[in-house]
Parts: structure tokens; sequence; C-alpha cells
């Protein structure tokens, strides 16, 4: 894996690989986009790229011994020492990494003792606690401390706070002084797809590299790369609307309505019983079957007439309203069997959420 790994961001690939080329890289940057659209990987492959040798790493194979042989076998020509292994054709490319040295081995196996990926697993870890939906003032002022070391043995120390729109507004701060006064060899990555939720002085502090959403071509050829079928991963691609994360939201609903029964009066109750106890998640969840339904409610009201016109119109405002309640402090799974019970109501299916893609 390397750059080439990242699909459908060309124009930002290219200011990696020129930072990476001319080693001026800021001591801390965002990068911002929606969520799927390969930020995270990006930031993966960077840190990569930083930290690769171009040095061919041997891996020393132990010499068999006693208990590695077969005992009933005639010692033939595999008892002979093996022959020294031709030295690997590594990449040179200065741009990007080389997959083949000891720091891509580490950075791949995620052992990398310079690289350091922060996130809410990350922090139930360190802090020995159940996985929370935020990233605490006691994580960042590890990495603070963290920072504060040299890097152990890559020219770069790097931390990729995933996701960072999760930091609490007392995190920043003292994420904060690791950016104002950046220790040498320091790269603190923030991949993040709201930036309204990092403070100003936060955002000030870092350059900005944009990710946009990906076409439609790229996100089914990378489903169907993850195993999708091809009429299932076009219709998921279209529903996903650039976001391979959507897409896959998507894919997981499909199967979860098509293991309900058509005639089961429950099956909406089902159906949304089976939200993610992650209450962060759940939320996202909500939000995006919202979105699915209101795609839906849209394209039945523009070829509807007369009385079901109004009838469509009024469910559209019904469901705009409940979106916006799903950022309050209210039950998700409430305000997505409400939704879902109205449309079908208005003569809008469970199913016709993501079936219809599939059709088209
Ligand atoms: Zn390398």
């Amino acid at each position: 894996m390397s750059f080439s790994s990242i699909l459908g961001q060309d124009k930002t690939v290219k200011r990696l690989r020129a930072l990476v080329e001319t080693g001026r890289i800021p001591p801390a940057i965002i990068f911002h986009g929606a969520p799927g659209t390969g930020k995270f990987l990006a930031a993966l492959e960077f840190a990569k790229a930083l930290n690769c040798s171009h040095a061919a790493h041997m891996e020393k194979t132990p010499a068999p011994g006693p208990a590695d042989e077969d005992l009933f076998s005639a010692p033939g020509p595999a008892a002979m020492p093996a022959p020294e292994p031709a030295p690997a054709q590594v990449s040179q490319d200065p741009s990007d990494s080389c997959g083949a040295c000891l720091s891509c081995l580490q950075a791949r196996s995620g052992a990398h003792p310079d690289i350091r990926v922060v996130d809410t697993a990350f922090q139930a870890a360190l802090l020995d606690e159940a996985e929370s939906a935020n990233l605490k003032i006691d994580t960042m002022r590890e990495l603070t401390r963290w920072a504060q070391q040299k890097p152990m043995l890559s020219p770069w120390k790097i931390f990729i706070v995933r996701d960072a729109e999760a930091l609490m507004p007392q995190a920043q701060n003292a994420l904060l002084k690791t950016l104002e006064e950046p220790p040498p060899g320091t790269l603190v990555i923030l991949t993040v797809s709201r930036k309204t939720s990092l403070l100003s002085t936060i955002l000030s502090r870092c350059c900005m590299i944009e990710f946009s959403l990906l076409p439609r071509m790229v996100l089914k050829a990378i489903l169907e790369a993850q195993g999708a079928e091809p009429g299932q991963s076009e219709a998921l691609a279209a529903l996903g609307g650039g976001s391979l994360e959507k897409a896959a939201e998507a894919g997981a609903f499909l199967k979860r309505i098509q293991a309900l029964h058509p005639e089961d009066t429950a099956r909406v109750f089902k159906f949304s019983a089976g939200l993610p106890r992650d209450s962060h998640r759940a939320r996202e969840e909500v939000k995006t079957l919202l979105d699915l339904l209101l795609a839906r409610t849209r394209s039945a009201w523009r070829s509807a007439e007369g009385a079901s016109k109004a009838k469509l119109a009024a469910l559209l405002r019904r469901t705009l309203e409940l979106r916006r309640m799903v950022n309050r402090n209210v039950s998700y799974a409430l305000i997505l069997e409400t939704a879902l019970l109205e449309s079908e109501r208005a003569g809008i299916k469970l199913e016709d959420l993501i079936e219809d893609g599939i059709k088209k």
C-alpha cells in the first residue's frame, strides 16, 4: 500500500506527495472532508511516506532447529542451509513510501514506535475504561507528554488524531499547547469532517488539506474491491453520495431490511431495534436513514399530483423536523420509528429507501 491506495483524491494526494518530497512539513495539519472520503487512510500513508527509509529490510529467518525437522525423513537438500536471499527491489520514489523498509513494515502492522493513532479505542486502552464518544483532556495530556520525547527511530514523530470532532473543548485546549510550541520533528494530523467542532485557536494553528466527495465510479470500484456485487455496488455508490462510510451504512441497512418479513407488522420496530448501542453511532445511523427517507420522499413528491402531492409535502416537512431533532438529546430509536411509521402511512415503505436505488 502507498499513496496509490487512495482513490478519487488526486489533487490532495499530489499535494501530500509534494510535501513529502520537499520535506517542508507544517507541524499541524487538518485533513478535512466528509466521512468516508479517505482522510484517515491518507493520514496513515502520509505518515508512512514521511518516515520511510527506502532501505530494504532483511527479515532474519531463524535457523531450523531439530523440532522443526521431520524426524522420519532422510536428510536431503532441504537440510542444507538456504542461500542468502537476493536484496529486494525497493521503490526509491522520494514522494511515497517503499512498503519494504523496516519503518514501512512497522507502520503496516500498526506497531510503528513513532506513528501513533489517537482515537476513542486507543483512549479506552490508555485510560483503562470503556470506550467513550469523546476524546478527553487526559488523553491529550499524554499526547503532549509523548510529543516532547524524541522520535525513536524515524525522522518524524507523528500523531494522527482520528475523528477530531470527538475532542472536548478542554481536550482541544490541552492539545493547543503542543500546536503552539511544536517540538522539532513532531507532526500532529487531525482528521475531521466538521471543522466547526474545532476551536478557532486550533484551526488557526493548522494547515488545512481538503478531501472532496468521492466520484460515484470510484466509490463503486472500492465497494466491488471490498466484495460487493456489481449490481448492488452501483446502487450503494449512488446512496453513498460520495462517502464510502455512507455507502457501507446503506449496505448494512439493506441487509437488515432484507432479513425482515415484508408482512411483519412489527418490522419498523424490529428494524430500529437493530440500531447500534453506542449513542454516537446510533445518531449517525438515524441521520443517514432520515436522509435516505428525505431523498425518497422528495423524488416521490416531484412526480405526485393533487392530494397525494400535498400529503408528501406534509411528510417532507415532518421528516425535516425529525431530522433536526436528532441533534438534541432525544431517543434516536423513537425518532426513527416515528419517521418510518409516518412514511409508511404516506405510502413509502421501509424497503423503498434502499431497494429503489437498486432498481435504478
Ligand atoms: Zn519504506
